[in-house]
């Protein structure tokens, strides 16, 4: 591998993940990507670059036993600078508790808070050779504010944010960790929330409106400030963070 800077990057397939994937690439990262499918468009036009994983990341025994292998060690082999983006992540199930059937809330927690916190430590054990080793977290607005029908969508992202801001207290000086918030993005997880009958998200028609009225962000546009700020000398600073404060 020829890049100095490796990146590990989660859900490259489709929306904020996709275009995060094409931004560290376009700054000269070769990035490892993990999702359930690939993404041979992407995969086409940056040969030998990016290295593909397929697995579903609800599937923990799975991903202790790709973690045990040896390509995540050789991927980071030899870098200066290791990347991790906890990008990954799904919104179901929506509702109160009652609509909450327990294997869909044992996926959520796994795809959004037990991966990431696994990778995270395992991306770090990998990595003891580099010297600037850079975890993000992607949280959400969901993380700070609690919206009716969200809670274990609120919860596992809080679960990310509090997460980072006990990692940034271990005082490892190679490591720097921010869980951001990525903005309102024009991709599937909100066309997803659009379809959510009002009785399970009371809140859906400010997202209908955000979208009618031109209020997203495209994916390239907030992943462009992911990973400005991602390879800024200020990442870390504060271990929770917002694109929408950002420059
Ligand atoms: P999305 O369009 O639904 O894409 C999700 C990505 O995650 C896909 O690439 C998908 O790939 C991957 N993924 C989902 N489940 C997976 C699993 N079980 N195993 C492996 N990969 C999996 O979502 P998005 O809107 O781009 O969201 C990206 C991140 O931003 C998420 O963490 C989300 O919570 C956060 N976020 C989004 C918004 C927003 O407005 N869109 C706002 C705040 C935060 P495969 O289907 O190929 O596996």
């Amino acid at each position: 591998m020829s890049s100095q800077i490796r990146a590990i990057l989660t859900g490259h397939t489709r929306g904020l993940g996709a275009a995060l994937a094409e931004a560290l690439l376009a700054q000269g990262a070769d990035v490892l990507a993990i999702s359930r499918k690939r993404n041979d468009e992407l995969a086409a036009r940056h040969p030998g670059r990016l290295h593909e994983i397929e697995l579903d990341l609800a599937d923990l025994p799975k991903l202790t036993e790709w973690l045990s292998g040896e390509t995540l060690s050789g991927f980071v082999s030899g870098a200066a600078r290791v990347l991790l983006v906890n990008n990954a992540g799904m919104l179901a199930p929506v509702g109160s508790l009652a609509d909450q059937e327990p294997a869909a809330v044992a996926r959520a927690v796994s795809v959004n808070v037990a991966a990431p916190l696994m990778l995270a430590a395992a991306v770090v054990q990998a990595s003891a050779q580099a010297t600037d080793t850079r975890i993000v977290h992607v949280s959400s607005g969901a993380a700070r504010n609690a919206y009716p029908g969200w809670s274990i969508y609120c919860a596992t992202k809080a679960a990310l944010d509090h997460h980072a801001r006990a990692v940034a207290l271990d005082g490892n000086r190679a490591l720097r960790i921010c869980s951001v918030a990525p903005g309102v993005v024009d991709t599937d997880m909100q066309a997803e929330i659009r379809s959510t009958g009002l009785d399970r998200f009371p809140m859906r028609e400010r997202f209908d409106a955000l979208k009618r009225d031109g209020q997203l962000a495209t994916p390239e546009e907030s992943a462009r400030k992911v990973a400005d700020y991602l390879l800024s000398e200020a990442f870390g600073d504060t271990p929770t963070a917002d694109v929408r404060d950002l420059n």
